[in-house]
């Protein structure tokens, strides 16, 4: 690095980069484009024939029987607990650390979210502290791959089966990875899919639930679509006009033209993740020699597709708390972000009033020291480096 340029931006030195570096964006070319322009073609545009091609193809990658698609993460979520069927007096456990659409969901269907402490090394729900939270009203676990790192499953089925709760993987992070080998969309009852433009792959906006049992997805394409029993190819088979309808529903239905583009995105995901893992890897090795930034661990027997390059900010090695290097790696155009805050400390969770008395200390500490660096399969090299350049700036 030019040393004339190491006086930090944020004190009026130049800035590692002219513009701003994003934390995460979409790759898209020539074939994503074209499956688009296809369906705006083709006679369908929306519950055509793109959204089972979605959907199988979906299957297919992650090993999962079933697969539903619907218009985004957060409607998935809220599908999922409708299947489960959460309702008020119902608790379901999730990590104190997650996005709020992971607790939300909870709350569109009446239930109260119990929120539980995460492991400060990998943010994941700790299985340990799990136990502690359960109650006879719990339901279900919602765990979250935070950053893309696969929970331990293992550990969470076992405490799942011995309470008979559901195991739910808010997996909005970790199409991609695995855990023992085994697929993230196949490790849990229901699996949670986001594509969102910052996700592993994107349909604009999009989601996906992926079970292997054939009476949750049932429920949930009859959700999806109004709480209406057929939908409108189902009756043009049948011959008829007639439909029912049993519970309420939603239109959280899936266009043709996201879900081409979701299939011809799905085609890259292991490129994606390729390239994910190489950029984290170079942070690996860049960091070591930057004692004020830490890598956040990754356990054996897994595979990390790094939607996240999350890292903890060592307080005590510079005089910078998380506030300021934020805004002096802003000031070098680098995209840093923060994910996330406890989603208890809301205000709107202060109000429902949850773990008034149960506070997670770990979750608490560690996100004083949370950052996201940017990481996306666009990012070249050059784009890393300004990044480790910028971390070098702060240690002069
Ligand atoms: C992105 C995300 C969601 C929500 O997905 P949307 O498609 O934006 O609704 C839920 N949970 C987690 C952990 C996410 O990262």
């Amino acid at each position: 690095m030019d040393h004339l340029n190491s006086k930090l931006a944020i004190d009026g030195g130049m800035p590692v980069r002219e513009r701003m570096l994003p934390y995460g964006r979409q790759h898209l070319d020539e074939d994503d484009i074209q499956a688009v322009v296809e369906v705006l073609r083709s006679d369908w545009l929306t519950t055509g024939p793109a959204v089972a091609e979605f959907e199988n193809s979906f299957s297919r990658s992650v090993n999962a029987n079933e697969s539903v698609a619907v218009s985004n993460g957060t409607a998935a979520l809220h599908a999922a607990m409708h299947a489960i069927g959460i309702g008020v007096g119902d608790e379901v456990i999730i990590p104190a650390i997650s996005f709020v659409a992971t607790a939300n969901c909870v709350l569109y269907t009446g239930g109260t979210p119990v929120f539980s402490d995460v492991q400060s090394d990998t943010l994941l729900i700790d299985p340990l502290k799990i136990e502690a939270n359960i109650t006879s009203r719990t339901k279900a676990i919602i765990a979250m791959d935070y950053a893309g790192h696969p929970c331990n499953y293992d550990a969470l089925r076992a405490v799942a089966d011995k309470y008979g709760l559901y195991l739910v993987a808010d997996a909005c992070h970790s199409l991609g990875s695995s855990f023992k080998g085994r697929l993230v969309g196949s490790l849990a009852d229901l699996n949670i899919f986001s594509f969102h433009p910052v996700k592993a792959i994107t349909t604009g906006e999009g989601g996906m639930i992926t079970t292997n049992d054939k009476e949750l997805s049932r429920k949930m394409r009859i959700f999806r679509n109004h709480g209406i029993t057929t939908d409108h190819l189902q009756r043009a088979k049948q011959g008829s006009f007639l439909y029912e309808m049993h519970t309420v529903g939603y239109n959280y239905r899936l266009s043709d033209i996201q879900c081409a583009l979701g299939v011809s995105q799905l085609q890259k995901l292991s490129k994606f993740v390729k390239r994910r893992r190489e950029i984290a890897s170079i942070y690996d090795n860049a960091l070591r020699d930057y004692p004020v930034i830490s890598p956040l661990s990754v356990r054996d027997h897994v595979l990390h597709s790094y939607h996240l390059y999350a890292v903890k900010v060592q307080l005590d090695q510079i005089g910078m708390n998380r506030e300021q290097i934020f805004s002096a790696l802003r000031a070098e155009n680098i995209g840093v972000n923060v994910h996330y805050m406890p989603v208890y400390r809301h205000p709107l969770y202060k109000l429902v009033g949850t773990n008034e008395n149960n506070r997670c200390l770990t979750a608490e500490s560690v996100y004083e020291q949370l950052l996201s660096l940017p990481i996306f399969p666009d990012m070249t090299n050059e784009d890393v480096s300004h990044v480790v350049d910028a971390i070098e700036k702060l240690h002069n």
